[in-house]
């Protein structure tokens, strides 16, 4: 049996992943759930899981969490505040720890889970391009197994040799697929003009409105080029993105030899949530088989297509990114947190959103953090510059 700690249980990941637990009882016990502010979902959950704790970062929903416990004659304790989910991610009797917070808010637990040496199941891709060396440092020194979630990693993981000494001598590309979001075919003054909610309905994936903003933008698969660097440890100019509409490949490894390795599955959270959980083995999922028979043709196009260029000027800040100091990720990350959460106020507009991350980059001279309080200041300064560029700019 397996202890899970699942971090973030209330959003769209960590939903799937409770799916997943519950179709397999007799491997997998839920040791700890939490979540930022809903306490109406974790309440739900708790009493369905019974956990032995269950964290709310929010101080009076803890409270507010722990007194409706009580009524329902619940033994699940309730802790609140940031250093609780490192708690709870890096406790002695947890196997298994799903990394499902959205954005840097993950970052402290995602180490705590690393240095404590757990199985350590990745959603939460901006801890690692806040962290970027430090995590992966973490991850080293506490013998952490780190696995990806992020669809496109977990199909890099499953598509490369099982021996990892073999990545680097055998591996000439690594093929990001992309479905292009809902704007893969407007114009970039229609663009310009997206609101929150258009930009919120992704074609194939239901996900947290931070990812869909970002998936609009491309800016999802600019993060998702930094995660694959430090994941797979690659060169920059070692991974390119396709766009692929279907999200039906889910990526793609090119060998020296050309041969190329894919995975592919239906658009569904669960396929790469059960691969983490239960790797190297498998386990039921509950997403759908292809049907490939029935299914539509299979269409690429090239990112560096002048219009996609000119629609998605965002995505190529990755391999800038990486070019530099190690903390331009972590600034990067940082203002477009601030320009997601801006956007979704309706305080910028949607190409807003591109011009506050190259601002903040522009503006900050970058240092290269080498731990966790380094990488805090570093990332509460590129949030400082942003907000202030939010706010001079406001609409
Ligand atoms: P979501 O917004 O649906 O859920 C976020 C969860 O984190 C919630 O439980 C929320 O309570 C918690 N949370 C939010 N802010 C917090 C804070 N400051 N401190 C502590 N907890 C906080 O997000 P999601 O779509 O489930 O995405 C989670 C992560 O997984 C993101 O990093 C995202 O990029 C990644 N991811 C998501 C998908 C997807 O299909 N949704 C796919 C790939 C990767
Ligand atoms: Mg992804």
């Amino acid at each position: 049996m397996q202890q899970v700690s699942v971090l973030g249980s209330t959003g769209s990941i960590g939903v799937n992943t409770l799916d997943v637990l519950r179709r397999h009882p007799e491997r997998f016990r839920v040791f700890a759930l939490t979540a930022s502010k809903s306490t109406d979902a974790l309440l739900r959950q708790c009493l369905e899981f019974k956990p032995q704790y269950a964290v709310m970062v929010d101080d009076q929903c803890a409270l507010s969490l722990q007194s409706q416990l009580k009524q329902f004659g619940s033994a699940t304790e309730v802790l609140s505040g940031h250093d609780a989910l490192s708690e709870v991610a890096s406790h002695a009797d947890v196997d298994i720890v799903m990394a499902a917070i959205v954005g840097a808010a993950g970052l402290a637990s995602c180490i705590a889970a690393a240095l404590a040496g757990k199985r350590l199941l990745l959603a939460n891709k901006e801890a690692l391009v806040v962290g970027g060396a430090v995590f992966m440092a973490a991850v080293e020194k506490g013998g952490a197994t780190l696995l990806p979630i992020d669809s496109e990693h977990s199909a890099i993981f499953q598509s490369l040799p099982d021996v990892r000494e073999l990545w680097s001598e055998t591996v000439d590309k690594l093929i990001l697929t992309a479905s292009g979001g809902p704007f893969r075919t407007w114009s970039t003054s229609q663009i310009r003009e997206a609101t929150p909610e258009q930009a919120c309905a992704h074609p194939n994936w239901v996900m947290g409105r931070k990812i869909s903003v970002d998936s609009a933008s491309m800016m999802n698969k600019a993060l998702e080029i930094i995660e694959a660097k430090f994941l797979f440890n690659v060169q920059p100019a070692q991974i390119d993105v396709l766009i692929h509409p279907q999200s039906v490949i889910h990526s793609m490894v090119q060998y020296v030899d050309h041969s190329v390795v894919a995975q592919l599955g239906t658009p569904d959270m669960r396929g790469p949530i059960a691969y983490g959980l239960s790797w190297p083995t498998r386990v039921e999922s509950g997403t759908k088989p292809l049907d490939f028979a029935s299914m539509p043709s299979w269409t690429f196009e090239s990112i560096r297509s002048p219009e996609h260029q000119e629609r998605f000027p965002g995505l190529f800040l990755a391999w800038e990114t990486l070019q530099g100091q190690s903390g331009a990720t972590t600034v990067l990350n940082a203002a477009n947190e601030v320009a997601v959460a801006a956007f979704l106020d309706r305080k910028i507009r949607f190409d807003e959103i591109y011009s506050l991350n190259r601002a903040t980059l522009d503006a900050l001279a970058f240092t290269t953090p080498r731990d966790l309080p380094s990488l805090l200041v570093l990332d509460a300064e590129a949030r400082s510059q942003a907000t202030q560029f939010c706010k001079a700019w406001s609409i």
